[in-house]
């Protein structure tokens, strides 16, 4: 309930709305204890008083009654009806809905045909229908647009509730012998709740707004009573003449249906879950590149060179330092290896190359990415285009959701071919034929008209590194590409890129969890551990001679084949939130080896030209 208000009082728009609407439903409420005039008492020769008129704050109306009483108890009413008439509309909908969903099969049809048939009508004719057949009056106005509602309570809830009805924990309370009465009130109302909560809250303006426009029509509230829509109604004939009749009921009105519509649309991104993870933050094209000068100047490393590079995430208050002075660079033809366990900051990292973080709330907050000398992370936008898989591309973990579900592989191929190279359309067909070939996909011809669900795990990731390949790039950064297939399949693929390389001396950066992937790959390994590079060296040396103590418990977390009955030993505790980083070494917590100085000041990297070291307890001395 905390996290609920405080998200929803982080949408400004939702907290004016919710203080506007506060204030009106306290007004609505302490209006009969107020000293006002009664609301119904004629004075002719008082008619049409101007606003600030003494006696009469808000003015007189054609009858001289007295506008501010009438339009506080006309707003207590048309509040009250409105409300009402959104819990009832809300209720058998939903009522409705839960039923149709649950049941299902003919229950569910002829139930939902009869809403559908409501449906069918314009549902303002259908309220004015409803109307004249139990003629003109507040409560038959609040039966009609109830009426009208109900239907799209019912659709809605029936949907969220058959997803649900499918589902094993409905099968386990059907199991436990639970009835249906029963199963529906504590197993399925919880679950929809908040999706009736967030309807009701999109509508009651809406149901006001209805009720107001009956009343205006002379249908609703009958004279002397007021409620907004009548008011409205009855100053139409002075709308030229005296506006602030009109003027006054119509600002209460915009009010009321403007505050509940943004509390409305705040509640509804606070409660439904697909908002709630940010759905509606549309991240920049480019991660956001804030360094104030905190720039290092270029050293001639590699074809790819990330130099102190920072990454960080900035949430409400809190700072996230995901990747921290991270250096890395990759040669022609080399493969480097990252690896460090999950939340290390590896794929922000390789994120943050092209500019792929999202922003917000990522931001690049120091460092440079020079990819032949020139930093990416000045580059505009449109030369940052050009580059992302032309010279460097991506592989991800798992090629179900990178590859779009509904086109044919061979489309998608052919797509990320003339993003970035115009040729006619045959031509692109025979490259991706080719492509498909060199990744070893078996009868390309055909293959290029499956759609990605026809394939298997395997096949998929070969033709997401197809994908990769398609420009030619010079530079590969594969996410985990393994981690979701199993081992026969990793070995086929980790050989595939290793061949792919060596044909085309391409540059991989290869992020993993997993030494054994890393020692079949690899020429270098970097060791991440918090955000920060811990460990970097000659995949052979490394295997051979861990300096860390984390590189040493990595390892020994990778079974062997053949190495007899060993202990696979997992390291205890967790690694660290990155929000609030202890001084010094962030895995002394966690070593055997820690004293007290590996928790004072920061450890710098340091060992040979090759191999380096960030500790202070090496396992062994870098010559
Ligand atoms: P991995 O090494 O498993 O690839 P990541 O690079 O994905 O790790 O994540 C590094 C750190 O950044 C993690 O601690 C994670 O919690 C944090 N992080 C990643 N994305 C976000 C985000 N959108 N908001 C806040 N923190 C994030
Ligand atoms: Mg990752």
């Amino acid at each position: 309930m905390t996290t609920f208000l405080k998200l929803l009082f982080r949408n400004r728009l939702a907290a004016v709305g919710a203080v506007v609407l506060a204030a009106i439903l306290l007004l609505a409420l302490i209006t009969p204890i107020l000293p006002l005039a009664d609301p119904d008492v004629t004075a002719t020769a008082d008619r049409f008083q101007r606003p600030f008129s003494t006696g009469h704050l808000l003015g007189t109306d054609h009858l001289g009654r007295d506008l501010l009483s009438r339009l506080l108890w006309g707003t207590r009413l048309s509040l009250a009806v409105g409300i009402v008439a959104a819990l009832v509309a809300a209720t058998i909908g939903s009522g409705i809905g839960i039923v149709a969903g649950y049941f299902g099969g003919r229950t569910d049809n002829i139930i939902m045909r009869g809403v559908d048939m409501l449906m069918a009508f314009p549902y303002i004719l259908l309220a004015l229908a409803i109307v004249a057949a139990l003629g003109p009056g507040l409560m038959n106005a609040l039966i009609a647009v109830a009426a009208v509602n109900i239907p799209f309570f019912a659709r809605n809830i029936r949907g969220v509730t058959v997803g649900l009805a499918g589902r094993e924990f409905i099968d386990a309370a059907r199991l436990a012998g639970m009835g249906h009465t029963r199963i529906i009130l504590t197993e399925l109302l919880p679950n929809v709740l908040s999706t009736i909560v967030i309807a009701m809250s999109t509508t009651v303006g809406w149901m006001i707004l209805e009720t107001a426009g009956l009343s205006f029509l002379g249908l609703g509230s009958q004279p002397p009573q007021a409620d907004l829509g009548s008011m409205l109604g009855e100053a139409r004939s002075a709308l030229i003449t005296n506006p602030h009749t009109s003027v006054v009921p119509g600002i209460m009105i915009f009010l009321i249906v403007m505050s509940i519509n943004l509390l409305g649309d705040g509640v509804r991104d606070a409660l439904d879950p697909r908002l709630r993870s940010g759905a509606l933050t549309r991240p920049r094209a480019v991660t956001l590149v804030d360094r104030r000068g905190n720039v290092p100047h270029a050293d001639q490393k590699g074809l790819l060179n990330i130099q102190q590079l920072e990454t960080q995430f900035h949430v409400g208050p809190r700072v996230y330092r995901a990747v921290n002075k991270v250096s890395l660079h990759v040669n022609p033809g080399e493969a480097l290896g990252v690896i460090g366990e999950s939340g290390s900051g590896k794929s922000v990292t390789a994120l943050s190359v092209m500019g792929l973080v999202a922003s917000p709330p990522g931001v690049i907050t120091g460092g440079a990415v020079r990819y032949e000398g020139e930093d990416l992370l000045a580059a505009s936008y449109d030369s940052l285009r050009r580059k992302r898989g032309n010279n460097v591309a991506y592989i991800f973990q798992d090629p179900l959701s990178t590859l779009h579900p509904l086109y044919r592989v061979g489309d998608q191929l052919i797509e990320a071919i003339q993003a970035h190279h115009k040729v006619p359309d045959a031509e692109a067909k025979a490259r991706a034929i080719e492509l498909l070939k060199a990744v070893r996909i078996p009868n390309p011809e055909s293959r290029i008209r499956n759609f990605p669900h026809e394939m298997s795990g395997g096949m998929r990731q070969r033709v997401g590194i197809a994908m990769a390949l398609a420009n030619d790039p010079d530079v590969i950064i594969a996410d985990e590409p393994t981690t979701a297939l199993d081992v026969t399949v990793q070995a086929q693929i980790l050989s595939l890129l290793d061949d792919l390389r060596r044909e085309r001396g391409l540059a991989i950066i290869f992020i993993t969890h997993d030494f054994g992937v890393v020692a079949q790959l690899c020429d270098r390994v970097a060791v991440m551990y918090a955000g920060r590079i811990v460990e970097e060296g000659p995949t052979a040396t490394i295997l051979e001679h861990p300096a860390h103590p984390y590189t040493k418990r990595l390892m020994a977390c990778v079974p062997e084949l053949g190495g007899g009955k060993r202990e696979l030993a997992a390291i205890p505790g967790l690694p660290p939130v990155v929000s609030d980083l202890p001084p010094g070494c962030a895995f002394a917590p966690r070593c055997t080896k820690a004293t007290e100085a590996c928790q004072q000041g920061e450890i710098d990297l340091a060992g040979t030209a090759t191999h380096t070291v960030r500790c202070i307890h090496p396992e062994e001395e870098l010559a």
